[in-house]
């Protein structure tokens, strides 16, 4: 049987240029047109400036972001972007300071256990963002690399240091991607996974393609 392919990312609409998240698409003619040269009509040639903040649609976050001396884009390495998923099912699970550490537990233990190297998913509901311990307990068991379909991790109301949450998975040098899409139309809970954005220097973060394929 051939695989399944399932794409997590979702699609960017160009945005106007005063967008707080703005992906900005300048179309232009191409540089160095060769005059004279036959143009039917419906054909063009052109190339696009295009401006966006980084953290727009399905992103990775790389330690970079909150860490100076954290990896950046370019440094990221290819065997922790591609590997096996489980996906934490955490819809039902709802609490005040975020998904606590026996609701990680909880869908861990329903999809068949989180085991070293994994990349780990969480599909989130109404609380989308973690209570701390329970991401430690996920870098404590090997998680390579995390995602999730909501805005971030990061604890709401947390006054008392910037970034708790991310500096748990960077300081572990494990990069986040955020709004990932249609988990809910993978059919296990154990995927093959493929996340690869491109490699900039000194560039935080950056949207990119997300593939789970079901074997
Ligand atoms: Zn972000």
């Amino acid at each position: 049987m051939s695989p399944r392919i399932v794409d997590l990312t979702l699609v960017i609409e160009p945005t106007a240029p005063d967008a707080e998240r703005k992906f900005v698409v300048n179309i232009h003619d191409a540089l160095h047109e060769i005059p004279g040269k036959v143009r039917p009509p419906g054909e063009w040639y052109v190339m696009s400036d295009v401006e966006l903040m980084n953290h727009v649609g399905t992103h990775i976050e790389t330690p970079f972001h909150c860490l100076k001396d954290g990896a950046d884009l370019a440094a990221l390495r290819l065997d922790q972007l591609i590997g096996p998923a489980v996906i934490l099912d955490l819809r039902q699970a709802e609490a005040e300071g975020g998904v606590t550490l026996a609701q990680v537990q909880a869908a861990a233990a329903a999809a068949g256990g989180v085991r070293p190297g994994d990349i780990v998913f969480g599909q989130m509901g109404k609380t989308r963002y973690f209570a701390t311990a329970g991401l430690v307990w996920l870098v404590e068991q090997g998680m390579k690399l995390m995602g999730v379909d909501s805005g971030g991790v990061e604890l709401s109301h947390d006054t008392t240091h910037a970034n708790v949450n991310h500096l748990v998975l960077f300081r572990a040098g494990i990069p986040l991607i955020e709004n990932l899409t249609n988990l809910d139309r993978l059919t296990r809970s154990r995927v093959q996974v493929y996340a690869l954005p491109i490699p900039v220097k000194g560039l935080d973060a950056f949207p990119l393609r997300v593939i789970a394929v079901e074997e």
